[in-house]
């Protein structure tokens, strides 16, 4: 069978390439080696709680996201726009007094940062929404550590904010990642909130995947090469396309087109924990360690963002610890309780450990240079392209234009 399209990978990006083709009147298959949709982005349901794999939120700011998905039908349930940063034995609440007016005196008295930290603040968020979001990716490129300093930012606001905000969004507790990103990441906070859907976050793929004929997407159907329009899968059977697309991660790229390893991945552990216990604050904040101590870089409260996180009414817990390091370590749930009995005292002795998720490829990193995610990789060879973070940056705004953008030039390619 030949079909104009052949995906590899029923991630966001593949999911996002088909359903462009498809409006297009293209054949086209997904090929994906796990049992669902969805690639990084997945929920599972265990003991009455959703269970996202990883922490993960969805901006309401992307602007694909508004293009690709029915945002309505997942119902975003919306963090508070504010965080609770663990320093000096205290939690210190930094909110927007837009939307936490309450907030106001406890943001400015904090020891976080200085008056001159917060007018530096005010000037980035100027200057991160100007203009159409892509020109952000033209402006000059240095890592975010020296693009803050540069911005005036003090060294302990940097460490105590920007460092476990970053390193949470980036996973880069080093934050050199490129300061095309952060100022990325601090326009979406800026113009939007951090949400998840009602139904977990892989609701996400689930509804672009429904869009789909079922039989247009093969699960369990691992490509183990592919060379030029010939895709051949593990068990030895063939798929033709006109074009393939490869919507797999970088390393599986690398792993399928036989090219030395170049990634270098970021990992997470994220430790999910349930408890009739309530945090300290009335809104469910996300909690920053600004401290720099201990494995936890941060802690959601996904449950009391999005009630169907939980049917029992306890409080999920999610615990993020960054870094390769942990993936192996032994006793990392009772090293994250100490801590957490540290922050939040001996209830937490009673917190019911769920599920930890050791993810080894979170993300790339996104240390300069790094490519304008506006601009498509050129095609690995005539037959073949590549989507996804691959020559562009990870996320799920990054992930739905690719897969668009890709299945755009394949049109006028093959139409
Ligand atoms: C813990 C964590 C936190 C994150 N937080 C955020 C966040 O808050 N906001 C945000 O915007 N982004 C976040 N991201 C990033 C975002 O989830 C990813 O960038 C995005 O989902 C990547 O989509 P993709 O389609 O490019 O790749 P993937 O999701 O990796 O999909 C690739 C698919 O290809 C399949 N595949 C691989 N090899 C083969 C093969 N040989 N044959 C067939 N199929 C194959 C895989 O099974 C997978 O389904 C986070 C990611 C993680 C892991």
């Amino acid at each position: 069978m030949q079909y104009d399209v052949v995906i590899v990978g029923a991630g966001l990006s593949g999911l996002s390439c088909a359903l462009t083709l498809q409006k297009q009147k293209l054949s086209f298959i997904v090929l994906e080696s796990g049992e669902r949709p969805g690639g990084r982005i997945q929920t599972d349901l265990k003991d009455g709680f959703q269970l996202d794999h990883g922490f993960q939120v969805l901006q309401t700011g992307y602007p694909e996201a508004g293009r690709m998905l029915e945002i309505q039908d997942l119902n975003l349930q919306r963090f508070p726009a504010g965080v609770a940063i663990r320093y000096n034995g205290r939690f210190h609440i930094i909110a927007d007094p837009r939307h936490h007016p309450r907030y106001i005196l406890s943001t400015l008295a904090s020891p976080i940062g200085t008056l001159k930290d917060r007018l530096a603040m005010l000037r980035l968020a100027r200057s991160v929404c100007q203009g159409p979001l892509s020109e952000i990716f033209t402006r000059p490129e240095t890592q975010t550590i020296d693009f803050l300093r540069q911005q005036g930012f003090s060294q302990g606001f940097i460490q105590r904010f920007f460092v476990p905000f970053f390193a949470g969004t980036c996973l880069d507790p080093s934050i050199t990642a490129s300061s095309r990103v952060l100022q990325y990441i601090f326009r979406m906070f800026s113009q939007g909130d951090a949400a998840l859907p009602t139904k977990g976050m892989g609701d996400i793929p689930r509804q672009l995947a429904a869009k789909l004929p079922t039989e247009a997407i093969h699960f369990n159907s691992k490509v183990a090469k592919v060379d030029g329009g010939i895709v051949t899968l593990t068990d030895g059977s063939q798929i033709h396309g006109r074009r393939v697309v490869l919507a797999t991660s970088l390393a599986a790229i690398e792993q399928l087109l036989g090219l030395p390893a170049s990634l270098s991945s970021l990992g997470e552990s994220c430790l999910y924990f349930a408890s009739a216990w309530r945090p300290p604050f009335r809104e469910p904040f996300l909690v920053l360690n600004g401290d720099g101590q201990g494995p936890v870089n941060n802690i959601a409260f996904p449950s009391l963002v999005a009630p169907h996180y939980s049917t029992s009414g306890k409080t999920l817990i999610a615990a993020v610890v960054l870094g390769q390091s942990y993936l192996n370590s032994e006793n990392l749930e009772q090293q994250v309780r100490s801590q957490c009995i540290d922050w939040f005292g001996n209830a937490v002795q009673d917190w019911d450990h769920i599920q930890t998720y050791h993810i080894k490829h979170a993300l790339p990193e996104q240390t300069p240079p790094t490519a304008n995610p506006y601009v498509l990789p050129k095609p690995v060879s005539e037959k073949v392209r590549i989507c996804g973070e691959y020559q562009s940056l990870p996320g799920i705004q990054w992930a739905l234009l690719s897969g668009r953008q890709t299945a755009e030039v394949l049109v006028t390619e093959l139409c």
